[in-house]
């Protein structure tokens, strides 16, 4: 359940942090749109004396008829991401949760979430999910690229994970915000140090709940290449162009507004960070060759 970058969250996770549990504050839940929240916390590390944050959020998109929270959270911030949920419910049931995939970050909370909320369901691919939790056997409900769920004035879609890092990794789309979930795909670094012997997606305390566009400067396409290359390492082998084609489809069929990474601030100018990520996986591609 590790990969280079949710392995490497783990050990930003275990260094001390200045300031106690300062990122809670930082990383107050934020309503983006209407029925969908910005969920989740920051782990924080400390590179050439200054302090450093790395995303791990979950998105709760809410319905008429029912709710849906996307990834889990990590289990260091499991009671403030049981918190931020109660309050953005507003009394009401959680009643689906989609770990894009069984990774820690990801689906850590699983358990917690599915002892708060006795009615909620478990969607996604969830293939040998009863492996890791032999208690919520009968919860799971598996999901397609392609399948949908009526949340109620607005619907939750199931798409292929077009850059990934888990074979049974999947993205979504909520029809209501025009949002696309896309786990770790797109996590940027921006123009701050990295943490000393870590190589994260990154942002400053007080960067926590930014849209893309309110951020300072976007990322330079060597910075998105630095976040790139480190976190999906398997960037470096593979030609992405292929995968962004499919990327481009979707959002022509899928009219996109928002992006929500796992790790990295919500992206509102979509067209530009589009560019810029797709830039940046072809530098890695490239670099590796030489
Ligand atoms: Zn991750
Ligand atoms: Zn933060």
């Amino acid at each position: 359940m590790t990969n280079d970058d949710d392995a490497a969250a783990r050990r930003v996770a275990g260094q001390p942090r200045g300031g106690g549990r300062r990122e809670s504050a930082d990383a107050a839940a934020r309503r983006i749109a209407d029925g969908v929240f910005w969920l989740g916390g920051c782990l924080s590390a400390f590179s050439a004396g200054e302090e450093v944050h790395y995303h791990v959020s979950s998105y709760l998109v809410i319905g008429s008829r029912a709710t849906l929270l996307v990834d889990t959270g990590d289990p260091a911030h499991r009671p403030l991401v049981l918190d931020q949920l109660e309050r953005a419910l507003g009394g009401r049931p959680l009643d689906y949760v989609f770990p894009t995939h069984p990774e820690i970050p990801h689906a850590g909370n699983l358990p917690a979430l599915l002892e708060r909320f006795p009615g909620a369901r478990v969607v996604g691919d969830v293939r040998d999910y009863a492996l890791h939790f032999p208690e919520s056997e009968g919860r799971f409900d598996a999901k397609r690229p392609g399948d949908a769920i009526d949340l109620g004035g607005r619907e939750f879609r199931f798409l292929p994970a077009y850059i990934r890092d888990l074979e049974n990794t999947l993205w979504g789309y909520d029809s209501g915000a025009r949002m696309l979930f896309v786990s770790d795909g797109f996590s940027f670094i921006h123009d701050v140090p990295s943490p000393d012997g870590e190589d994260e997606p990154a942002h400053r305390p007080g960067q926590c709940r930014l849209l893309s566009s309110e951020m300072p400067a976007p990322p330079s396409v060597e910075q998105a290449a630095y976040g790139t290359g480190r976190a999906l390492y398997w960037t470096k082998f593979v030609d992405v162009s292929s995968a962004f084609a499919e990327i481009e489809r979707t959002l022509a069929e899928l009219p996109t507004e928002l992006i929500g990474p796992a790790h990295g601030n919500v992206i509102d100018d979509v067209d530009g960070m589009l560019a810029t990520s797709l830039a940046a996986h072809r530098r890695v591609y490239e670099d590796a060759r030489i």
